[in-house]
């Protein structure tokens, strides 16, 4: 007996007990023609027939699993459980009455979801089943001895967004091929990345890399170095302007080294000020 924890569990009884046990090596979905929480569904398992799924989904994306999914479920005729033991986990989706409707945004997200805990519970093959013995997922309409009644089922609309996005979807999940889940760099690690790239931000004394850096620590350093920067700038700025006040003059060289001298130490002077003001302000 498997449960999957996603779902709210209906037992139903006494199909859950007296049924026989499977191993699950397929995954078949279809539409309910009834546009049925997953808990009308269960009480009309209950209440009304023989028959049964392992899950019911509403179109909300109430999910109800009514047999574990270890035992057999009578929705999939052949393929409910066959001479060697292996069976299928079937699912009931709410639909219009004629199963004419696409799944709602809730139904495919809570399909996929499933079906990922399929694969990772059961160990069901990402593929789409290839005859109906054949381990995989699929649709109740797609092989005749699954639906020898030859119902539509689940309907060509969710035909179509099954193979285009809830089964690529339950792959890509369950492969953590989905932009969800690529390996991106967190924010601190860009941050760190940036700080240490040599030649750019990385000023001459200041410190290397910390591995206890945050986020908020790495900017914090990122904005020092920027200032160190335009300390230095200022200065520069400050001597050129002061070479320049002594072009054309009669030049005395010592005179000419002095004023850059103080032109660089007034610079630095009064950026280290401004620096540690708008240090203040901010802290
Ligand atoms: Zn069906």
């Amino acid at each position: 007996m498997a449960w999957y924890p996603g779902a709210t569990k209906m037992e139903l009884q006494p199909e859950s007990d007296a049924q026989d046990a499977i191993k699950p090596t397929q995954f078949i979905v279809h539409s309910l023609a009834a546009p049925w929480t997953a808990k009308r569904t269960f009480e009309y398992w209950r209440d009304s027939t023989n028959l049964e799924s392992h899950f019911g989904l509403g179109y909300g994306g109430d999910l109800a699993q009514f047999i574990g999914t270890e035992t057999r479920a009578d929705a999939n005729a052949s393929a409910n459980r066959r001479a060697d033991g292996t069976g299928a986990v079937s699912i009931e989706t709410a639909s219009n009455l004629g199963a004419t409707d696409p799944w709602t945004a809730e139904q495919v997200e809570q399909l996929i979801l499933l079906g990922v805990w399929a694969h990772q519970k059961h160990g069901i093959p990402l593929r789409l089943c290839r005859t109906a013995e054949d381990p995989g997922y699929g649709w109740h309409a797609q092989y005749a001895a699954w639906n020898p009644n030859a119902h539509a089922c689940p309907g060509p609309a969710r035909i179509k967004q099954f193979k285009e996005i809830v089964f690529p979807g339950i792959v890509a999940r369950a492969s953590g091929q989905s932009p969800e889940e690529d390996d991106m760099p967190t924010a601190a690690e860009v941050a760190k990345a940036v700080l240490t790239y040599d030649g750019v931000i990385l000023v001459p004394g200041a410190p290397a890399t910390n591995p206890t850096w945050t986020l908020s620590s790495v900017q914090t350093e990122i904005l020092k170095r920027i200032d160190m920067v335009r300390t230095a700038e200022a200065a520069q700025t400050a001597a050129i302007t002061a070479l320049a006040g002594q072009l054309g003059k009669n030049v005395d060289t010592a005179a000419v080294v002095a004023a850059v001298q103080q032109a660089i130490a007034d610079a630095v002077v009064k950026v280290s000020v401004d620096v540690t003001g708008a240090e203040t302000k901010e802290s």
